[in-house]
């Protein structure tokens, strides 16, 4: 509100009719600074929404690593608890271990890490789990929101991806969830990267070099052990193919992180660190803008993202 005083100001008062258009112009260049961020120091404050305790890592780690590296605030946040997940445990027991792992892998990331009180695999995007996002968002002062696109495989992923579509818009309003108070603008929404193709691929709207903070992401990843070593192995039967030491399960997991980069990502690369440069990056995360929060501009992507080099 103070910039929209001064920037009226600047308009209607005589005084500075000689020179308005200058002033306004400069006012309004440090005005666009804080267009997406809804506090103060104009630091973006980032939050990503995973269905449970160990999405967030794998869709948008490298890039929360990097963020938290230049001292921006990242908040992961799981929507389930995760007590489903397992082929032995279940129920209180896993969803108390997964907590610890997922403290461990916001500890490594340097994120922090919430993990809310729904149920595994019985997710449903209903108004109390909406009102719970909207919560969240609000409460980090949320400038970019991430999630999954609501057409994943698993029914609390594209749950997940509903839940935060549904919270963009209404996280500006004041009359809902009433208990926290309403952000003064509706941040920018993206989606994680996936491979389906219906009803319509991935756009990879953006794309991040992670090369420097995959290694990070790949000791993040480890603290989830009851999902890369045990679970995901399990019911993708290869769990003959986990190894049992520690140091030759870092190098198994990179090895299996290690996803080639689409030509789509590519491109984004290319655009957005230069042709040469982003030929070269080795390992990159992407996300799609959700048509329903703020759309930013390329100018404005780079102030979202400060480890993109500047133009
Ligand atoms: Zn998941």
């Amino acid at each position: 509100m103070r910039y929209l005083h001064i920037v009226s100001l600047c308009i209607y008062s005589p005084i500075f009719l000689n020179m308005k258009r200058l002033v306004c112009l400069l006012i309004l260049a440090s005005f666009s600074n804080f267009l997406f961020s809804q506090t103060d120091d104009s630091k973006v404050r980032v939050i990503m929404f995973g269905a449970h305790p160990d999405d967030c890592d794998q869709g948008g780690g490298g890039t929360a690593a990097l963020f938290a590296s230049m001292g921006y605030a990242v908040k992961f946040v799981a929507v389930t608890n995760g007590d489903a997940g397992h082929q032995t445990d279940g129920g209180p027991t896993l969803a108390k271990r997964r907590f610890a792992e997922a403290q461990e892998a916001g500890k490594r990331f340097g994120v922090t890490y919430d993990v809310l009180d729904n149920h595994d695999g019985l997710l449903m995007p209903s108004l109390d789990v909406r009102l719970q996002v909207i919560k969240k968002i609000r409460e980090w002062y949320a400038d970019i929101v991430i999630a999954p696109r609501p057409n994943d495989y698993h029914p609390d992923h594209r749950y997940t991806g509903v839940l935060v579509q549904d919270a963009a818009y209404m996280v500006a309003v004041p009359n809902i969830e009433k208990g926290t108070p309403a952000l003064k603008k509706n941040p920018v929404f993206m989606y994680f990267q996936d491979y389906f193709q219906r009803p319509n691929p991935f756009r990879p709207d953006i794309a991040i070099d992670i090369s420097k903070t995959f290694d990070q992401k790949i000791n993040a990843l480890d603290a989830h052990v009851s999902q890369f070593y045990e679970w995901l192995p399990w019911i993708g039967h290869y769990s003959e193919e986990v190894p049992a030491g520690h140091a030759e399960r870092i190098k198994w997991m990179s090895k299996r992180e290690d996803i080639p980069i689409t030509p789509e990502v590519r491109k984004a690369l290319q655009k957005w660190y230069g042709q040469d440069a982003g030929n070269s990056v080795q390992h990159a995360e992407a996300f799609e803008i959700c048509e329903y929060g703020a759309q930013p501009n390329a100018e404005q992507l780079r102030r979202l993202f400060p480890m993109l080099p500047k133009n």
